[in-house]
């Protein structure tokens, strides 16, 4: 029995909420998977309810489930609360509480969307599809912290395990695709990078189905606008991912279509990359695309059944070349739809 917690959160979160969980039981229902979903408070909704952004009842439904599917959190109500209790750190708690140290975000170009991209069409003549993994749970963001008036510092430091786990995902992501590894660093200045380099090349020794080749950072940058079609699967460590996994970003057309997977060793979180969009919230304005595309990653890294992700995909791809899209996609000849109605047709489609 597969157990799915489910964390709707605040402002749209629980409306694109409602899209996954319907394509997640469309599917499961179709593949035969035995399933139970439980539900649980996170964010302002549960600073409401409870007083805690992340009360103990909801860490144990994530801890007892296989997966956790995550809405968004956030919005204006919250924003005067101190520090410690605002919405956000719900997020942080759960992230900290499955240990997740893997992030994925895939980034992909939907045929008919190339007009929504920042870039000029010769840029994406190879068209956008890649998966950026950032390390999540070490490097810069937690290593020692030193403020002083006139000096301070921030340590980057990385171990051999570190590396080794982050480059297992990557080369298994890169299987799973067109098996070819990406691994950016700063190895002619950094010695954490230097490290990171090294340790990618043993590991890539396993993997010899798979290729591999490194870039510097400031180089990979550069790239991602110059031809993001030339990349599948992207490695770094945190900071990069960070900053990469950002400029990655904008090169769809809208934040609205963008996944994400953080995976640990036995646990694993699937949320949409957008905030709770309170300008929209209410309004069936929400595109649920990138919620549902958490679910097609639930699909493979908690299922593992990359069959019934590329159903998903292919349904998602299909309604959206169609012409049906949210507002944030409006294009001359295309129809607008609501949050639900998109649901719907992708889970017809599904269904078909
Ligand atoms: P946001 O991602 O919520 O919204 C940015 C812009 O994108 C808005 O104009 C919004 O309408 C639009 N947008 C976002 N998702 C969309 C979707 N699915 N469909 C159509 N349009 C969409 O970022 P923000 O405005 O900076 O933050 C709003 C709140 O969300 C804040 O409280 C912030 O802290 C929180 N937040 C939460 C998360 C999370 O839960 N993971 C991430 C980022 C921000």
């Amino acid at each position: 029995m597969f157990k799915l917690c489910v964390c709707p959160g605040d402002g749209i979160g629980p409306e694109v909420t409602k899209s996954a969980l319907a394509v997640f039981e469309t599917i499961a229902k179709q593949a035969g998977i035995e399933y139970e979903i439980n539900e649980a408070l996170i964010g302002g909704a549960a600073i409401d309810a409870t007083g805690e952004p992340f009360p103990e009842a909801s860490k144990v439904t994530a801890m007892k489930s296989d997966a956790v599917f995550l809405g968004a959190v956030g919005g204006e109500k919250w924003n005067e609360m101190p520090v410690s209790l605002r919405p956000e750190r719900g997020l942080l708690a759960l992230r900290s509480t499955l240990e997740t140290y893997a992030n994925l975000r895939p980034v992909r170009m939907f045929a008919g969307l190339e007009d929504m991209s920042p870039l000029k069409a010769d840029r994406m003549k190879n068209g956008i599809d890649m998966v950026i993994v950032r390390e999540l749970t070490g490097g810069i963001y937690f290593g020692a912290r030193q403020e002083g008036d006139n000096v301070a510092s921030d340590e980057e430091k990385y171990s051999r395990k570190e590396v080794t786990r982050i480059a297992h995902v990557a080369f298994h992501t890169a299987q799973t695709r067109d098996k070819r590894v990406t691994s950016v660093d700063k190895a002619n200045v950094l010695a954490s990078s230097r490290l990171w380099r090294r340790v990618m090349e043993e590991v890539a020794l396993e993997y010899p189905d798979v290729a591999l080749d490194h870039l510097y950072v400031d180089n990979a940058a550069m790239q991602l606008i110059r031809d993001p079609g030339q990349f599948d699967v992207m490695v770094t460590n945190n900071i990069f991912g960070d900053i990469l996994s950002d400029e990655a970003s904008v090169l769809v057309g809208s934040i609205g279509l963008l996944p994400s997977a953080s995976i640990g060793e036995s646990k694993a979180l699937y949320e949409p990359i957008h905030g709770s969009a309170p300008d929209i919230a209410g309004q069936g304005k929400a595109n649920p695309v990138a919620a549902i595309l958490s679910m097609a990653m639930l699909c493979i890294h908690s299922l593992k059944r990359k069959d019934l992700a590329e159903q998903i995909e292919k349904a998602v791809s299909v309604v959206l070349e169609r012409g049906e899209r949210t507002g944030d996609l409006m294009q001359p000849g295309c129809e607008i739809r609501t949050t639900e109605q998109l649901t719907e047709a992708i889970v017809r489609e599904i269904a078909k």
